[in-house]
């Protein structure tokens, strides 16, 4: 995994994006705080971890302890959201938010002043590999207009499915941060991967919007 990591980097990557899944709120189990704790000392770059998981309070202190710099959590996990986005800048990481595709744009009106980072799902959370969700362009550019509209300033990120046939479309949306699993570690060459990903990420928008390209 810290191979992984390093080779990605190397490929152009900026942030470590980790997919913390509990069996619960999706149905998958992936890892937990120790793999965040082991992996912190490979890279300085920003550790951007997602909770796919119910209770998020309960583990929040746990992750921040461990490395996380970014942590956001699911909209449709949070009963208490307001309090939860609070708790994770309590225990200083940077609050972001996630909605999966069913979930409306509108759904986070009230507390998008508070967050580091909106994170649009393009699939359905729970397993790598899946098809982009095509609506999950809308969102993006409904997303970029209300921020402009309301002169707010967190980041657009996207996550699922996004591959050298979708990245030109969610770039052009407005979507800033592409988390990007099977396209860059699937087949035999990390580093390349990463390079084309981002190359083709960077040759959609103009130059002043330029796109970073993190790692799931
Ligand atoms: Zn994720």
């Amino acid at each position: 995994m810290a191979d992984d990591v390093l080779a990605s980097i190397e490929g152009g990557a900026t942030i470590v994006h980790l997919d913390v899944m509990d069996g619960h709120f999706v149905p998958n189990i992936t890892i937990g705080p120790p793999i965040v704790k082991w992996l912190r000392p490979v890279t300085n770059a920003v550790f951007d971890v997602h909770l796919m998981i119910e209770n998020a309070d309960r583990f929040v202190p746990d992750f921040a302890e461990a490395g996380a710099n970014w942590i956001s959590v699911h909209q449709e996990a949070c009963v208490h959201l307001n309090r939860t986005l609070e708790l994770i800048r309590h225990h200083g990481c940077k609050p972001g938010v996630v909605i999966n595709p069913a979930t409306p744009v509108e759904t986070l009106s009230e507390v998008l002043d508070m967050v580091n980072l909106v994170l649009i799902m393009s699939v359905n959370p729970g397993f790598g590999g899946q098809k982009f969700i095509p609506g999950a362009v809308h969102k993006i550019a409904k997303l970029a207009r209300i921020r402009r509209e309301r002169g707010l300033n967190f980041r657009i990120e996207v996550d699922g499915g996004v591959s050298l046939d979708t990245v030109a479309e969610v770039v052009q949306a407005g979507a800033e941060l592409l988390v990007a699993g099977s396209a860059v570690f699937d087949g035999p060459d990390i580093t390349a991967n990463a390079r084309k990903l981002l190359k083709a990420a960077q040759a959609a928008v103009p130059e002043k919007k330029q796109p970073e390209i993190i790692r799931a």
